[in-house]
């Protein structure tokens, strides 16, 4: 059996909740140790927690830059103390999906950062067509770390992350021949590497074109080690470890202080 973790879905998507519980048994039966939900919109944060309690799954709750209009931090920020939530996000900056106002963004992202820093938790992190900014921002900010969730950057933003302390994770797009971004996989240290569906969006390959799911998470990992030339079963077990790392409220020893 090959593990892996889901270091990012969205459970709480109108195309997946209604199936979540089943999904994530699914998942599980497919040696998915770890699941996380991520958050979107502050307005939705209370019923993803709800969701994340019932699976026994975690969550993180935050704002997306493609939601910064929505930017309410009081129903995010009860939350941060409570044991499913591990990570504040997914936050960033998306200068792809047009139009887009960079300074709202970069006012969202940065009361996000302070959140995560007070409530001391990992930034999960959105980041598309962005890269300079957002270095320039964790920088300026001296923001604690995290993932770069769905990584299709270039290497020096790689290298970038990597100096911040950030972990780096893979989703269904790593699978797409086309992606440029596959020469750069191999260069990830071991202990800094996570995958992830993005479920709904991004199935992997052979399931693209599908509604992705959690459990279609082995066909990224799979993919992942394909490209760095390891064994399946050790990066398997090497992203769950990570995970824990990566997000440290889910680690069995503080699972058990909880
Ligand atoms: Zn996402």
């Amino acid at each position: 059996m090959i593990e892996s973790v889901d270091s990012h879905c969205h459970l709480q998507t109108s195309v997946l909740r209604p199936n979540a519980g089943a999904l994530v048994d699914e998942a599980r039966y497919q040696g998915v140790r770890e699941i996380l939900v991520a958050g979107i919109t502050p307005s939705e944060t209370d019923s993803t927690v709800e969701l994340a309690e019932q699976l026994g799954v975690w969550c993180s709750v935050g704002c997306h830059p493609c939601h910064a209009a929505e930017w309410d931090p009081q129903p995010v920020v009860r939350w941060t103390n409570h044991p499913r939530v591990v990570a504040i996000g997914e936050c960033g900056l998306d200068y792809f999906h047009k139009p887009f106002d960079a300074h709202l963004q970069e006012q969202v992202f940065r009361d996000q950062i302070e959140m995560a820093k007070e409530a001391n938790l990992p930034l999960i992190l959105h980041n598309r067509d962005s890269d300079s900014d957002l270095i320039r921002i964790l920088r300026d900010t001296n923001a604690p770390a995290g993932v770069f969730h769905c990584f299709g950057a270039d290497r020096a933003t790689l290298d970038a992350a990597l100096e911040l302390g950030f972990f780096i994770s893979f989703a269904g797009n790593v699978t797409f021949p086309k992606a440029v971004f596959r020469e750069i996989v191999a260069s990830v240290p071991s202990d800094r590497l996570l995958v992830e569906t993005d479920s709904p969006w991004l199935a992997p390959v052979p399931y693209r074109g599908k509604t992705n799911v959690p459990a279609y998470v082995t066909s990224v990992l799979l993919e992942v080690a394909k490209l760095r030339d390891e064994d399946p079963e050790n990066l398997g077990s090497q992203v769950v470890a990570n995970f824990r790392v990566c997000f440290p409220k889910t680690a069995p020893l503080s699972r058990n202080c909880a």
